[in-house]
């Protein structure tokens, strides 16, 4: 198996995108918990932090790279936090900061129609650290911002982001369920269609 470097510790990131890239023959390996692997994600757009990711990685490896960045765009709030979602109520600030400002900065927009979001994922893979052609692709969920929190399951805003066909939140689904619908399923299901596209091209190149 080609062995492929993700650019990050989350061990659900990698097991979601592993049962994607198995068919490629692709083994996914988390990158090393050292401080030599973090890096600051300078960019102003979700593809330039995730190039930037999975540049680093593969530097530091030797290996092939993949990075991913997400996150959340607000109408209402001029498409924000976008880039600083992760860091939307500060540095260092925990989840439930985050969704208290949310909710706060949405005060004034009672009704659902007027809460609607998107969640963004962009997936990168880099040959090496010089390629010059990342392959990238992008996923999205259409939503809104639920007025108050409900259900125990997912992470980060789960709690809070509405799903207008299921009529729940992202933290109410089963874990199934949401990977159909969410921008980090997409964004896999591109990414692999994408990847499976070029090595079929350089295989026959080669030939
Ligand atoms: P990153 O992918 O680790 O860069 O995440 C950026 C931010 O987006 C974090 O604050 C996450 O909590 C949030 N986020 C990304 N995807 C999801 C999701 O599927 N559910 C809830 N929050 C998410």
């Amino acid at each position: 198996m080609k062995k492929v470097i993700l650019a990050s510790g989350n061990k659900g990131k990698l097991s979601e995108l592993q049962s994607y890239l198995t068919r490629l023959n692709i083994e996914l390996v988390p990158q090393p918990k050292t401080a030599e692997y973090d890096v600051e994600e300078t960019g102003t757009t979700f593809v330039e932090n995730a190039i930037i990711k999975a540049r680093h990685a593969a530097k530091l490896s030797g290996l092939p790279a993949i990075a991913d960045d997400s996150g959340l765009m607000i109408d209402a709030l001029d498409f924000q936090p976008g880039v600083y979602t992760a860091r939307y109520a500060g540095v260092g600030c925990s989840s439930q900061d985050n969704i208290d400002l949310i909710l706060k900065n949405l005060k004034s927009y009672p009704d659902l129609e007027k809460r609607k979001a998107t969640f963004i994922c962009v997936l990168v893979y880099m040959e090496s650290a010089i390629d010059p052609l990342p392959v990238v692709s992008l996923g999205t969920w259409r939503g809104a911002i639920y007025p108050k929190m409900m259900g125990e399951g997912g992470f980060g805003y789960d709690p809070i982001f509405w799903d207008f066909k299921h009529q729940m939140t992202a933290a109410q689904m089963s874990k199934e369920l949401k990977s159909e619908l969410s921008h980090r399923g997409e964004a896999c299901r591109k990414l692999l269609d994408k990847l499976s596209a070029r090595y079929k091209s350089l295989m026959a190149q080669s030939q």
